[in-house]
């Protein structure tokens, strides 16, 4: 079998590649091991940038009706007694524009849209049930039940999550970081009127939940790394009351949940590795880099990924100027970006990793102070989006660490802010005559 762009993995980073690859006229092969929906909770939050990215392939309107969107994040922060010490709210509405909220949509669902969007053109071919064994020279070597397939293609990207067959074929170590924490997480019904994301700690705990559409929460609970076993040993009665307690208005609904087996471990971890592209293999999303799931955002730096690397692909196959060596521009681009978000997550993992009274002070006070200083809380909100990078400063440091005093009056304008949007020649670089 012959393509000219081979994807290996059709998660939500290799379908939305090949998607925009299906619909700029690019042969596309996508092989997928699993055959159906898998159960395993995976990343559900959309960015604004996704969802820009989703509205250029067509596909905004759809995933906006089959999502719950979350416009504000209502950070709580509890004392030892269980009253609410301090709230915080990080609004998306903050970035002006039509991206100014985040999404929830059911993983699974994200992946159907994907594929049978580009199950419309003839150019794109899936392959379920298909493992790539292996890939050398140019071809990917497939087993399919018990057939073995070969496909040969011009590119092979890697998109087959953390461990990737690709990035091994390309010879590309990583160095993984792991946290003293661990998650359940576990989705279950929700009052209807529950539609932001909420964010509740104290010194020494964690409960994130993200409203889902048709009235569901997805949720992550903090527990010390090793405790998971332990825990399970125990009624479900004490799952219930570790979210009540910290959640009073989830009483009722949460208890719907009876069986320990819906409730999975989640283990963070970290790396970034060293490149992305070798010859003609390139490695996309969770295959080039890990993120802690703190900030939400492993799912859409993957979806970030697909568009940079599609348009390029697409724009090198349309110029004919298919040299590989063209490929390091998708590097040029995403590389640092992904690299500052990985850093974002990490801090803010670390912010939540020590059961310490000081610890949780010094959180707090972070929070309220990028909520009340417009220019952080834009900084924050930006940097989350996908939509622009804008890193904090030492100013912006000594604002939050209480040193110096919040610019209450200093808002920006909706043109200024704009002004810090990546354009499309940033985007896409090689666009610029003659760089190609
Ligand atoms: C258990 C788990 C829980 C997570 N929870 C969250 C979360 O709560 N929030 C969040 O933001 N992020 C979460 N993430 C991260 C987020 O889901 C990922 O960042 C995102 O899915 C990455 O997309 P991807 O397309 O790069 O990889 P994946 O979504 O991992 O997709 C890779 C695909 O490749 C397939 N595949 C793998 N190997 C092969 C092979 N050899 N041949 C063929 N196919 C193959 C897999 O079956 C899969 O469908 C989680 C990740 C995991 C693993």
């Amino acid at each position: 079998m012959k393509t000219d762009v081979f994807i290996s993995g059709g998660g939500v980073g290799g379908l939305t590649l090949a998607l925009k690859l299906a619909q700029r006229g690019v042969n596309v092969t996508v092989a997928e091991r699993l055959t159906s929906k898998t159960p395993a909770y995976k990343g559900e939050l959309l960015q604004p940038k996704s969802m820009q990215i989703f509205d250029g392939l067509g596909l905004f309107e759809e995933i906006e009706e089959r999502s719950n969107e979350i416009k504000v994040l209502d950070m709580l922060e509890l004392s030892s007694t269980l009253a609410v010490r301090d709230q915080s709210f990080l609004d998306y509405s903050v970035l002006p524009g039509k991206y100014n909220a985040a999404y929830m949509a059911h993983h699974e669902e994200l992946k159907s849209i994907l594929r049978e969007a580009a199950s419309q053109y003839p150019n794109f071919s899936y392959l379920g049930g298909a493992t790539v064994k292996k890939i050398d020279g140019n071809a990917a070597h497939l087993q399919k039940g018990k057939e073995k397939l070969e496909v040969q293609a011009d590119y092979f990207i890697g998109a087959e999550g953390r461990a990737s067959v690709t990035r091994k074929a390309m010879d590309i170590e990583i160095k993984q970081t792991t946290y003293n924490h661990h998650f359940l997480t576990v989705t279950f019904p929700r009052a209807e009127n529950f539609r932001d994301g909420k964010i509740i700690s104290t010194y020494n705990r964690f409960l994130g939940l993200f409203p889902l559409p048709d009235n569901q929460v997805r949720s992550v609970y903090l527990i010390p790394e090793g405790d998971y076993q332990e825990l399970k040993e125990k009624p479900i009665s004490h799952f219930h009351k570790l979210y009540t307690d910290l959640a009073p208005s989830i009483d009722g609904y949460v208890q719907q949940l009876q069986d320990w087996k819906k409730i999975q471990l989640m283990i963070p971890v970290m790396f970034h590795a060293p490149s992305y592209v070798k010859e003609n293999k390139v490695i996309i999303g969770d295959a080039a880099h890990a993120v802690h799931p703190m900030a939400g955002e492993g799912m859409n730096m993957a979806i970030q990924d697909a568009d940079v690397l599609g348009e390029l692909l697409a724009d090198m196959a349309e110029s004919g100027k298919r040299s590989p060596e063209n490929l390091h521009w998708f590097e040029k681009v995403r590389y640092k970006r992904a690299e500052h978000v990985i850093q974002l997550s990490h801090l803010s993992a670390l912010a939540y990793s020590f059961p310490f009274r000081t610890v949780s002070y010094l959180r707090t006070r972070t929070v309220e102070r990028m909520e009340e200083d417009p220019i952080l809380h834009f900084k924050q909100m930006l940097n989350v989006s996908g939509l622009g990078m804008w890193k904090e400063n030492v100013r912006d440091r000594f604002i939050q660490g209480g040193i110096m005093p919040v610019r209450r009056s200093r808002d920006l304008t909706s043109d200024t802010k704009e002004l810090k949007y990546f354009t499309r020649e940033e985007d896409y670089p090689w666009k610029v005559e003659g760089l190609l």
